[in-house]
């Protein structure tokens, strides 16, 4: 792979302490091109603009996907990837409801890798903080025809982040109206046209002062499927529930992660679909103790409460919380502050 070092990097000037989520990336990237019928010329070269055509393919009929990840550093300055081959499986699962042609396993790891150690600088140690990842693949030819295009290109970048969402009080609004994601669609897929057209529906949650929108299915919001760009989990007693992935629902990395430790530490988790109704009712009864997303992003995220038919429903902070509890283990594991026990490091 070549390697073409910045030479005028702006490390040093960044202020690390004021950083805004996602604004701010590293000094190299990676990029790779699919050109007749092949992966080739992987390389990582300075972070800079890229040229493309005003007919670029993937700017008029979307064919685009990507991925989240995070690199963590931990106290001897040690650079660590949380389950990176998921990242890779799921790209590729992207890539290929998308008719986007799939990345060689060899390219995606090879490149990732070298890309985080040349930047590892970015990476800061401490809790919160971390380098953000994004890979992403997008149609590149020229040509307005639609159709799957000939030609793609796989890009890497890297931003660094602290930790995301500040605020202790996070409410959602139901929907009842939209939805982000119907069968047969893509919605378990990180297809970039997912996002842009949840931010209409989000943006009204907003303007109505929640801070994300919790998506229903699409044939009669009924089902609680995800938070904004979180899988969602409710805490009813002492049990846990989520839904089950399908093609609606995109298979977080988090989301597995927070099931295999659940059940590790001996609580009940139970994933099975659960409705609107369920969650009123067990507010209603008191039998509602926690709600929590679950992303890269933010890892886990307490729900502290949420509006539904023009009703708002307030969640008490509990005493041991499940999502403070399964953060921490989840988050030890990640900065590497405790055994791997289920192998989910990777070192850089
Ligand atoms: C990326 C994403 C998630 C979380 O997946 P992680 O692998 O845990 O980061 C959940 N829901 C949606 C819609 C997403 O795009």
């Amino acid at each position: 792979m070549e390697i073409i070092k910045n030479d005028n990097p702006k490390f040093y000037k960044v202020d690390f302490e004021n950083l805004s989520f996602g604004e701010t990336f590293t000094d190299h990237m990676f990029i790779c091109d699919f050109l007749d019928g092949n992966w080739v010329d992987p390389k990582i070269i300075p972070y800079q603009n890229i040229s493309i055509d005003p007919s670029t393919s993937a700017l008029h009929y979307g064919q685009a996907i990507f991925e989240g990840m995070k690199a963590y550093k931990d106290h001897n300055d040690k650079v660590w990837l949380f389950r990176p081959e998921d990242n890779f499986e799921r790209l590729n699962k992207s890539c290929k409801r998308m008719k986007i042609p799939e990345i060689p396993k060899d390219i995606f790891m090879n490149g990732l890798k070298k890309l985080v150690s040349i930047d590892s600088d970015w990476v800061k140690s401490g809790n919160g903080n971390s380098l953000y990842i994004r890979p992403f693949v997008f149609a590149s030819q020229a040509t307005v025809q639609a159709s799957p295009s000939s030609e793609y290109k796989f890009i890497i970048i890297c931003s660094p982040a602290k930790s995301y969402y500040k605020e202790s009080k996070f409410s959602v609004l139901i929907s009842e109206k939209y939805s982000r994601a119907s069968s047969g669609g893509v919605g378990f897929a990180k297809a970039a046209g997912n996002y842009g057209s949840s931010f209409y529906p989000t943006s009204i949650a907003q303007n109505k002062g929640y801070h994300q929108i919790i998506w229903t299915d699409s044939n009669e919001h009924k089902f609680i499927e995800e938070a904004g760009t979180m899988n969602i989990f409710f805490r009813i007693e002492n049990k846990l529930i989520t839904a089950p992935t399908n093609d609606r629902i995109l298979d977080g990395i988090t989301r597995k992660s927070v099931i295999q430790i659940a059940k590790d530490i001996g609580l009940d988790v139970e994933v099975r679909p659960f409705t609107v109704d369920e969650l009123v009712a067990a507010v209603k009864n008191k039998s509602l103790k926690e709600i929590f997303g679950a992303g890269t992003a933010v890892v886990i995220l307490s729900i502290s409460g949420f509006g539904y038919k023009n009703i708002d429903y307030d969640i008490k902070p509990i005493k041991e919380s499940y999502a403070e509890k399964i953060k921490k283990i989840i988050t030890d594991i990640q900065y590497n502050r405790s055994d791997d026990k289920f192998g989910w490091r990777s070192e850089v």
